[in-house]
């Protein structure tokens, strides 16, 4: 049977998670199912065929399950950017602000080599504080941001505004 569904479809609301008055984007469907999760992974890198990309860069923690995917489809290297105290080697770290309080992004210092092109994928982009403080640890290793992949964009919240305005391409695959 054809698969005509678009991508949206896939993707499950949860009501009031984590948090009384928060709908939750829950990409956990699109990844159980087996067309949902190859198309996913197919648009994710649609606008990037044919360029040069040296690694995928991971926002955790679903962009280690998008990314992991992305990455083994090139045939190039992944890096996790993880939350902070989670990587064992020497780090390098980059503070952002949360709705209440900041949270710390962390990138092992030698994952990436100045001047390698880097693609940077995770599931959602909301305000773009995740993503902003990813980009910034990729850059301050020399790395060249090719493009900024996401499943979901909430246009609303400004996260689109925000990377682009730091010069990203941003691609999302529904909003
Ligand atoms: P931002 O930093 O405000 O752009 O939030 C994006 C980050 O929060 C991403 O790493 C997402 O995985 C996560 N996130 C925020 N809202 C949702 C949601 O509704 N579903 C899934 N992840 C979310």
């Amino acid at each position: 049977m054809p698969n005509s569904k678009p991508i949206k479809d896939y993707i499950r609301t949860i009501v009031d998670f984590p948090h009384e008055g928060i709908m939750f984007r829950d990409v956990t469907t699109l990844f159980a199912d087996p067309r949902g999760f190859r198309m996913a992974i197919d648009q994710l890198l649609h606008p990037y065929a044919g360029m040069q990309i040296d690694k995928v860069v991971g926002l955790e923690a679903r962009g280690f399950i998008l990314g992991g995917a992305v990455a083994h489809q090139l045939s190039v290297g992944f890096v996790p950017i993880r939350k902070k105290g989670k990587l064992p080697g020497a780090v390098i770290s980059e503070e952002y602000q949360l709705e209440y309080g900041e949270a710390i992004v962390e990138v092992h210092d030698d994952a990436i080599t100045a001047g390698e092109k880097i693609l940077v994928v995770d599931d959602l982009l909301a305000t773009g504080g995740t993503a902003e403080a990813g980009i910034k640890l990729v850059e301050r290793l020399g790395g060249e941001i090719i493009g900024c992949a996401f499943v979901i964009d909430l246009l609303e919240l400004g996260g689109r505004a925000k990377l682009e305005a730091m010069g990203m391409d941003v691609h999302a695959l529904c909003d």
